[in-house]
């Protein structure tokens, strides 16, 4: 497979008018050191990092760090019994109730932009980038550009401005992330809540999977500069936010698990053994069947190679909404 085709009303790269390198090096104060940032992550959370380093982490036997988005095999395997286990209990409570799992979602969304001031540098990005993200996502899950239509469709509800300095950047795992949820998370299991901001550690965002019982960590933290418009080149179209509402739909990375055993737990995304950066047409990781899938929202690859969910996708996160978020 190759590139994104050009559909609809995806932007064009390269509005960026600030290298990534000097954003992310904005991005260095208070930072997670990298080797615990796996462990503290809330339980099921995944960070996604820039790929500014890819040039580190491809180099053979010269990776700079363990990339720490990849779930455990034993993590995998607990999720997928919580899921199983979900999915008997909603479905023995429907028993006699006459209530049907839903075939099309609406999701609720709400947006809060952490600003450490009131200067675009300082995090305060336009009502318009929002709306472009919302639209994004939108085309994205309809399989308007290109992939398979997912049951999802997205609806602002509110924007949600906050100043405060101490929230900003957004560390990922520390105690100032939970206090912002907190005292910001709104709704229930089915609202979408979007935090923005600058992000620590270089990472483009991070996401928490479903969980039977609503925690207030609940939501995807998304770099302000990735929505449409922003400065982060290469990753300035809005995949990001598709990305990391993949996993708080309870997709997994398409290279999780590698080339053995289950994978990403979706039967029609071949195997590929590490994330795919940039946009390697061709790449094929894996004696399995099938290219890796580089153009697929859930692998690394820049915005402008990936385009697509697969139909098991879909399926994955229909059945998981129907299991954890729905009413
Ligand atoms: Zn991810």
């Amino acid at each position: 497979m190759g590139p994104r085709p050009n559909l609809l009303t995806r932007r064009a790269a390269g509005v960026a008018s600030t290298t990534l390198a000097l954003l992310l090096s904005t991005a260095a104060v208070g930072v997670v050191p990298a080797a615990s940032a796996f462990s503290a992550a809330p339980d099921g959370a995944c960070m996604e990092p820039a790929d500014s380093h890819a040039d580190a982490r491809m180099k053979p036997g010269g990776a700079a760090k363990h990339d720490p988005n990849e779930l455990t095999v034993n993590q995998v395997r607990e999720r997928e019994a919580d899921m199983a286990a979900a999915l008997r209990e909603r479905a023995n409570y429907r028993t006699g109730a006459g209530a049907t799992a839903l075939a099309t979602v609406t999701i609720p969304v709400v947006v809060h932009v952490i600003q450490e001031n009131t200067t675009r540098a300082g995090g305060n990005i336009p009502d318009s980038m929002i709306t472009s993200q919302i639209n994004v996502l939108n085309q994205a899950y309809a399989g308007a550009t290109g992939g398979a239509v997912t049951a999802f469709a997205f609806r602002l509800d509110r924007i949600n401005r906050v100043t405060n300095p101490s929230w900003y950047p957004i560390v990922q795992g520390s105690s100032a992330e939970r206090s912002m949820k907190s005292s910001l998370r709104t709704g229930g299991k089915n609202t979408l809540n979007i935090y923005l901001g600058e992000l620590s550690n270089n990472l483009l965002g991070w996401a928490t999977f479903p969980q039977r019982n609503l925690s207030s960590m609940d939501g995807v933290v998304v770099l302000s500069e990735s929505l449409p418009g922003g400065t982060s080149t290469n990753y300035n179209q809005g995949d990001t936010g598709t990305h990391e509402v993949g996993h708080w739909l309870n997709l997994y990375h398409t290279f999780q698990g590698g080339c053995g055993g289950s994978g990403d737990s979706v039967s029609d995304t071949p195997a590929e053994a590490s994330p795919a950066y940039q946009c390697p047409t061709g790449r094929n990781t894996c004696s399995a069947t099938g290219l890796d899938p580089i153009t697929n929202f859930m692998d690394y690859t820049y915005d402008s190679c990936m385009y697509q969910f697969t139909p098991g996708q879909a399926s994955r996160m229909l059945t998981a909404w129907n299991a954890y978020r729905a009413a």
